[in-house]
C-alpha cells in the first residue's frame, strides 16, 4: 500500500532521515520506535506531505506522493493523520469537527456525513458527545474524537504520532482501545509510539529508528524478544 524508498531529509545541514526504506502492506500495523529525535515524526510528516523529502520517494499504491507535482490535499484525502496534541477546532462542536473534511474536502452531502459521524461516535462510545465543544471533553475523549475525525474521510492509511503521549495514564487505555478496534476492522496504520507495551501488543511489524536510519524491522515478537541489532537491544534495555 505504501512504499518508502531511500528517503533523506535534512534540516539546516543536519540529516534527520538518512535513506529510509519501508514497505507497508494493506491491513498491516507498523509501529515506529526509537529515541527522541530519531526521526519518527519527520518520517510520518513526509508520508503526509507535511514535509518535502530531499532524496528518495514515497509511493502510495502506485502514485509517487513526493513528486513536486503532487497535490498534498489529494494525498491527505487518502492518508489520515492524528497528532499528539489533538488539534480539534475549539470553536466547533464534536460533530462539526468530524463532518468538516468529508463535506468541505470530499464534497459529501452534509446529511450523509452527519449520519456517518453519528455512527462513528456510537461505535467508539461517544454517542452523547456530538454536540459538545472540545474543551468540555477529557483529553482521552478529545483524542478519540481526533481519531474519529481522521477516519471520517475513509482514508486507506492512518498515521498516528504519539497519540497517547499527552494523556494521563488512565486515559491512555481508552485511546488504545479505539486503535485496537481499528486494527481489528482491518485499518492500515503506522504509529510512532513510546509505549512499548502497546507497540508489542498492536504491531504486526516494529521498526527501530536510530539517528534517522531504519536500523531494524521485524515482527513485534522478534524485535522485543530477540532483536538482531545491538543498538535495538540497548534502546529496549533502556526503555523497558
Ligand atoms: P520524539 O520521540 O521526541 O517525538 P522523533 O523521533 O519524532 O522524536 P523528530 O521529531 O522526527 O524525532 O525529529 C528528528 C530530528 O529532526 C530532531 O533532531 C529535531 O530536532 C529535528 N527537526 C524536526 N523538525 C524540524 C524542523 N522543522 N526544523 C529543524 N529541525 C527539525
Ligand atoms: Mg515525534
Amino acid at each position: 500500500l505504501l512504499r518508502v524508498e531511500g528517503v533523506w531529509k535534512t534540516y539546516h545541514a543536519h540529516p534527520v532521515l538518512r535513506g529510509v526504506d519501508l514497505d507497508v502492506a494493506a491491513h498491516e500495523v507498523v509501529c515506529l520506535i526509537g529515541a527522541s529525535g530519531s526521526g519518527k515524526s519527520t518520517l510520518l510528516r513526509c508520508m503526509n506531505v507535511l514535509e518535502t523529502v530531499d532524496d528518495g520517494a514515497i509511493f502510495l499504491e502506485d502514485d509517487d506522493i513526493t513528486d513536486p507535482g503532487t497535490d498534498p490535499d489529494q494525498v491527505r484525502k487518502r492518508i489520515g493523520m492524528v497528532f499528539q496534541s489533538y488539534n480539534l477546532f475549539p470553536h466547533m462542536s464534536v460533530l462539526d469537527n468530524i463532518t468538516l473534511a468529508p463535506v468541505r474536502v470530499h464534497k459529501r452531502p452534509k446529511a450523509q456525513a452527519t449520519d456517518q459521524a453519528h455512527e462513528l461516535l456510537k461505535r467508539f462510545g461517544l454517542a452523547d458527545k456530538a454536540g459538545e465543544y472540545p474543551d468540555r471533553l477529557s483529553g482521552g475523549q478529545q483524542q478519540r474524537v481526533a481519531i474519529i475525525r481522521a477516519m471520517a474521510t475513509k482514508p486507506s492509511l492512518l498515521l498516528l504520532d504519539e497519540v497517547t503521549s499527552a494523556l494521563d495514564p488512565e486515559l491512555v487505555t481508552e485511546v488504545m482501545g479505539i486503535i485496537r478496534e481499528l486494527k481489528e476492522s482491518g485499518m492500515t496504520m503506522i504509529l510512532a509510539t513510546h509505549e512499548m507495551g502497546f507497540a508489542r501488543d498492536i504491531a504486526d511489524t516494529v521498526c527501530f529508528l536510530h539517528d534517522g536510519v531504519l536500523l531494524e524491522r521485524g515482527p513485534a515478537e522478534q524485535i522485543f524478544e530477540d532483536p538482531t541489532e545491538p543498538r535495538t537491544r540497548e534502546f529496549l534495555r533502556r526503555v523497558l
